[in-house]
């Protein structure tokens, strides 16, 4: 049973790593470039997302239509289902509970991603937001509003640590005494 708890939490651990290098990947390579048939989510994120909400005031949706903070809802389940024959393949061959941690931190990975992304671009004054950790990956995310090729990772940005692209929020003269609104 402890061996079956401990190899469910190390999936887990290893799900979040894993995910939080995934996200980074997919935000480079599939939604800031015209990747073949993938353009839908190039599209929707550095063509629609990006133009709506930029480092400035517009980061925040205020009044206008909420465009684009999610994923489309047909396209929501696509980063887990595309890990599940990976999962499958680690439960035949290593062990079940594993993937079982694994999968469970990647549902909440990405449950996290759209809640988070909608939160801070559509704010009103949750109590996640008054959060010091919420504001911390909240400037994070702004920064890669800021410059497109930082801060890659929404969630957890480990991966923007060790693949060098964390950079701390640059508050441009345009950007000073714009504050979170409170509702
Ligand atoms: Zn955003
Ligand atoms: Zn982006």
């Amino acid at each position: 049973m402890l061996l079956l708890a401990a190899l469910g939490l190390l999936g887990f651990v290893a799900g979040v790593v894993y995910a939080s290098t995934a996200e980074w990947t997919i935000h480079r390579f599939l939604m800031h470039r015209p990747l073949m048939r993938l353009k839908h989510f190039y599209k929707g994120h550095a063509k629609v997302h990006h133009v709506v909400y930029q480092g400035d005031e517009s980061y925040f949706v205020g009044t206008r239509p909420r465009r684009d903070l999610t994923f489309a809802w047909w396209a929501m389940p696509f980063p887990v289902a595309f890990h599940l024959p990976m999962l499958a393949a680690i439960g035949i061959w290593v062990a079940w509970p594993l993937a079982a941690g694994m999968l469970v931190a990647f549902i909440l990975y990405q449950t996290s991603y759209e809640t988070l992304h909608y939160f801070m671009h559509f704010p009103a004054n949750r109590w996640v937001e008054r959060r010091w950790l919420f504001q911390w990956i909240n400037n994070h995310h702004r920064q890669h509003h800021v410059k497109h090729g930082t801060n890659l990772n929404v969630v957890l940005p480990l991966a923007d640590f060790v693949f060098g692209t964390r950079r701390r929020l640059i508050v441009h003269e345009s950007l000073r005494g714009v504050e979170v609104p409170a509702a």
